[in-house]
C-alpha cells in the first residue's frame, strides 16, 4: 500500500487551496484525488463572471478564479491523479481508490482532507406531477451542456427554485436566444445572491414568482408546458391561483446538497441541518485527522470563502502531521439559536484554536432590521445591526482568543438574530 501524509479527496477551489496551504505550511507528502479529467471542480463550467472580488479584488470568471489556484499547485509541485474516483474511506485513514491506468488501489494517509463539493437536488427528490418527459433538466446540467458541451437545451424555459445556479441559468440561456418565461420560488425570498436577482433577472425583464411552485408538467416524450401555483403558508398550492406557462424546458434549480457519500464510510459524523460534517475550530471531523472544507461541508455562497476556509483545513492538517493531535482540555459548543441554522465551526478549543476563527452561518428566513448577536455564556459581546439578512447570504463573525480567554469557565457560545 502507498502511502502519504495528507490525501486531499477532490480537486475543485477547495481541494486545491486546501492542498497549497498545507503544502506552505511544510508537509511534501500530498496527493489530490480528482474523478474529472482536470482539476477546478464545478467552476469548470461558472463561465459568467465575478468570482475572486474578496480574494483577488479582481472580478474573475469561473475557470479563472480555478486557474489560479491550479497554478498554485502546480508550482508547488504538489501530486495529483486525474480520471481517479474515491471509493471508500476507513476512519484509520485508508483511501480506497480506482483508475483505468492503476486499477484499484490503496493508500495509507495520515491525515485525509475532504473537498467532494456538492451536487444538486433531483426531481426526484421534488414529488412533481405528470409524466417523465424529455426537457427537465437541473440547472447545473443545462449549465454543462449550454457552457461545456455547446448545447442549448430548449427555447422556451420555466425554472423552478431561485438557487444561485437557477438565477445564473435564466441570464444565460436568455443570451443564448432562448425565452425565460417565469422563475417560480417555493419559499416568500430567493434562495439566491441579491446581486445575482438583480443582474439575472431584472436587468433582462425575467418574472420571479415567490410563493410559487410547479403543480404540474404537461408533455408526454418532451415537455409543452408548465403550471404553476401560488403556495399558502402551508406551503400547499391555493385552489385557483394556477398559471399555465407553454415551453420545451423545465430547469430545476432547487438546493445542493453536500456530497458525504465517504464522508459516512469514514464514519465521520454528519450535521442533520447542512448535511455536512460536524466540525471544530480546525475544521476537523468527529474522525481524528480527517478535515473538511467547502461544499462538501457547508453550501457556499462565494467561492472566496470557500477558499479561505480550505486554506485553513489544510494549514491544520499540515498542523496534524507535523504534531500529532494536542489535546484539549476543553472544547465550547456553538449554540444556534433564533434564526441561525447552523454554524460551522460547531464547537471551538479555547487553547488550541487560531487568534481568531471566523464562524459562519445561515439565517432561516429574511430579517429586516435585526441584528446578529453573540454570547459568551450569559454575556452578550457582539451586537451587529443589519438591515437584511436572507437565507441565500452566508453571514460571519469573529471569535477573539484574547476575549474568549477573559470570559473564563464557559460552557457555550450562542449565536442569534435579534430585533433592533
Ligand atoms: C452545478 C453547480 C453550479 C455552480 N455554479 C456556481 C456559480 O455559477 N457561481 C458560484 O459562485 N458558485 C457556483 N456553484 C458553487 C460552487 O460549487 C462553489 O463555490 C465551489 O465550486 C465549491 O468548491 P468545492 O471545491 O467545495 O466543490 P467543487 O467545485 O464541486 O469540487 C469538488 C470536486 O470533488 C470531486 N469529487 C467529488 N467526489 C469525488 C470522489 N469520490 N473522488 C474523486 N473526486 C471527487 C469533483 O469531481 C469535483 O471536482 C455551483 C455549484 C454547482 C454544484
Amino acid at each position: 500500500m502507498q502511502s502519504y501524509d495528507i490525501v486531499v479527496i477532490g480537486g475543485g477551489p477547495a481541494g486545491l487551496a486546501a492542498a497549497a496551504e498545507a503544502k506552505r505550511s511544510g508537509v511534501d507528502s500530498i496527493l489530490i484525488l480528482e474523478r474529472d479529467h482536470e482539476l477546478g471542480g464545478i467552476l469548470n463550467q461558472c463561465i459568467h463572471n465575478g468570482f475572486g472580488l474578496h480574494t483577488f479584488k479582481e472580478e474573475l470568471t469561473g475557470p479563472e478564479y480555478a486557474k489560479r489556484f491550479m497554478d498554485q499547485v502546480f508550482e508547488l509541485g504538489i501530486e495529483y491523479k486525474l480520471n481517479t474516483m474515491v471509493m471508500d474511506i476507513t476512519d484509520s485513514k485508508v483511501v480506497t481508490a480506482m483508475n483505468k491506468t492503476d486499477g484499484m488501489f490503496q493508500i495509507q494517509a495520515k491525515a485525509v482532507i475532504l473537498a467532494m463539493g456538492c451536487r444538486e437536488r433531483p426531481r426526484g427528490a421534488l414529488n412533481i406531477p405528470g409524466y417523465r418527459p424529455a426537457g427537465i433538466f437541473s440547472a447545473g446540467t443545462a449549465q454543462r451542456l449550454v457552457n461545456i458541451e455547446g448545447y442549448l437545451p430548449g427555447r422556451e424555459v420555466v425554472i423552478l427554485g431561485s438557487g444561485d445556479i437557477g438565477l445564473i441559468m435564466a441570464r444565460r440561456m436568455t443570451l443564448e436566444g432562448a425565452k425565460v418565461k417565469v422563475v417560480a420560488e417555493l419559499m416568500p425570498y430567493s434562495g439566491g445572491l441579491k446581486r445575482n436577482i438583480v443582474q439575472c433577472l431584472d436587468d433582462y425583464g425575467i418574472p420571479l414568482k415567490l410563493s410559487h411552485t410547479v403543480v404540474d408538467i404537461e408533455g408526454k416524450e418532451r415537455v409543452t408546458g408548465i403550471t404553476i401555483a401560488e403556495v399558502g403558508p402551508d406551503m400547499k398550492p391555493i385552489p385557483g391561483t394556477e398559471e399555465y406557462y407553454s415551453c420545451d424546458t423545465l430547469l430545476l434549480s432547487v438546493g445542493l446538497l453536500p456530497e458525504n457519500e465517504l464522508s459516512k464510510t469514514a464514519g465521520v459524523e454528519l450535521s442533520t441541518i447542512t448535511s455536512g460534517p460536524v466540525v471544530n475550530d480546525a475544521l476537523e471531523t468527529s474522525v481524528e485527522g480527517i478535515f473538511a472544507c467547502g461544499n462538501v461541508l457547508h453550501v457556499h455562497d462565494l467561492v472566496d470563502f470557500v477558499s479561505q476556509e480550505a486554506a485553513n483545513a489544510g494549514k491544520n492538517a499540515a498542523k496534524y502531521v507535523k504534531e500529532g493531535r494536542v489535546a484539549s482540555n476543553k472544547e465550547i459548543k456553538i449554540n444556534a439559536v433564533d434564526g441561525v441554522r447552523y454554524t460551522v465551526p460547531c464547537t471551538i478549543r479555547p487553547d488550541q484554536m487560531d487568534d481568531t476563527v471566523t464562524v459562519r452561518f445561515r439565517v432561516g428566513k429574511v430579517f429586516k432590521n435585526s441584528a446578529v448577536t453573540m454570547y459568551f455564556g450569559d454575556e452578550q459581546v457582539l451586537k451587529r445591526k443589519k438591515q437584511i439578512m436572507a437565507p441565500g447570504e452566508m453571514e460571519q463573525v469573529v471569535i477573539d482568543k484574547k476575549k474568549l480567554a477573559e470570559y473564563g469557565d464557559i460552557s457555550d457560545i450562542t449565536i442569534k438574530i435579534e430585533s433592533v
